[in-house]
């Protein structure tokens, strides 16, 4: 076994269906008196509920956040909690709800509750992202990891199918990611591992069965794993090329995710073939790629990038972005592989 380095800040997790009646005794738990919750205005009957179960150690509900944190969203929030005099923040919603949280954290060290409702894992991490000028400029700062998560899986019956599949499988990514990161681990590789086994055997039943909770719950706990191997290990090609397409090309987050997966899962599958045969068993599967292919289809997922938007007169560009910068990958990052696998992911077409 090769030396390591693990560095993973303890976060205090609430695991369970109605864990929400915590909230208030986790939050005072903190020192906290006065917490602002956090929600989008599509959430904002889970704020409310939060808000009620607080009682008077809520200060108030912000509804406002919206996807990739743009910078006067996270202004405008951090003047919210200053003018109720705030002294935690409870973020309630997907990953865009505690992104929001986190860019309040970062200007006040506020402490965070995290509430997640989706499968995205940005509560499990101490990265943040802010969009300024039309680009989201990404970072790392423990101030930002929420201090305590309730993962309560009522929050998430109602997500539904269209917004459970690709959640999930943005989650999956970041397990398959983990398996071949430049820094992983045996400990991140065994959450990474236990991550996809959960999310891939839970996951078809969520999309047919939104309210069975049982397969929630284990997607939960997949998606759990998720977001402590993507706080905890480097990415590379996957979400590399994910953040371009987003950020470019204004794509939507989980179903880019859900695309891009399999294409690129094949685009390493020679140069990480240990990551790949831990992938594919926990997959129940024999090639890795095709295996997450299989399962998007199987759930109705997105498999084309023409389907959600993405210009095929900006393949060109988009593999020009992914490549004129150097990163770490296990196969080297070349202009002409990529621009194939975007083709193919242009067109859906199942990885060779
Ligand atoms: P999101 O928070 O925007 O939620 C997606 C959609 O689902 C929204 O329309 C929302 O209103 C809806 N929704 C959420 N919960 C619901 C529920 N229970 N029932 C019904 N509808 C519900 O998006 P997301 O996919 O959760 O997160 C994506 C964002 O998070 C991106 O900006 C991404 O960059 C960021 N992210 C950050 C990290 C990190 O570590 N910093 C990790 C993963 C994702």
């Amino acid at each position: 076994m090769h030396d390591f380095v693990y560095d993973q800040a303890a976060i205090r997790v609430i695991f369970g269906a109605g864990s929400i009646e915590r909230l208030r005794e986790e939050v005072q738990r903190l020192g906290a008196r006065r917490a602002l919750v956090v929600s989008t205005p599509a959430e904002l009957r889970f704020a409310e509920e939060a808000a009620r179960r607080l009682g008077d150690m809520a200060a108030g509900v912000y509804p406002e956040a919206v996807m990739h944190v743009p910078i006067e969203t996270a202004r405008a929030a951090r003047e919210e909690a200053r003018r109720l005099d705030a002294d935690c923040c409870v973020a309630i919603g997907g990953g865009s709800t505690v992104g929001l949280g986190k860019a309040i954290a970062l200007d006040s060290g506020l402490p965070i509750v995290a509430v997640p409702t989706t499968y995205a894992g940005s509560e499990m991490t101490p990265i943040y992202g802010i969009t300024e000028a039309g680009l989201k400029k990404t970072g790392r700062d423990r101030k930002v990891l929420p201090r305590t998560v309730i993962y309560d899986v009522n929050f998430t019956l109602s997500l539904p199918p269209r917004i459970s599949g690709p959640s999930g499988i943005n989650a999956m990514a970041h397990c398959v990611e983990g398996l071949y990161a430049q820094d992983t681990n045996p400990i991140v590789m065994l959450m990474a591992q236990e991550g996809i086994r959960a999310l891939s055997r839970s996951l078809p039943a969520v999309v047919r069965e939104p309210s069975n909770v049982d397969a929630r719950s284990d997607a939960q706990y997949g998606a759990w794993l998720a977001g402590l191997v993507l706080g905890s290990a480097g990415t590379a090609i996957h979400h590399k090329l994910c953040h371009t397409l987003g950020g470019s090309f204004n794509l939507p987050h989980a179903e880019t995710h859900t695309i891009i997966l399999p294409h690129a899962t094949a685009y390493n599958r020679d140069a990480a073939p240990e990551a790949m045969r831990l992938a594919a068993e926990a997959l129940g599967v024999s090639d890795a790629a095709q295996g997450i292919y299989d399962l998007i289809r199987a759930m109705d997922g997105p498999i084309a990038l023409k389907d959600i938007g993405m210009p095929a007169d900006g393949l060109d560009r988009a593999a020009q972005l992914a490549t004129e910068n150097p990163y770490w990958n296990p196969r080297p990052v070349e202009y002409g592989p990529i621009r194939e696998l975007l083709e193919n992911a242009y067109h859906g077409r199942r990885p060779a």
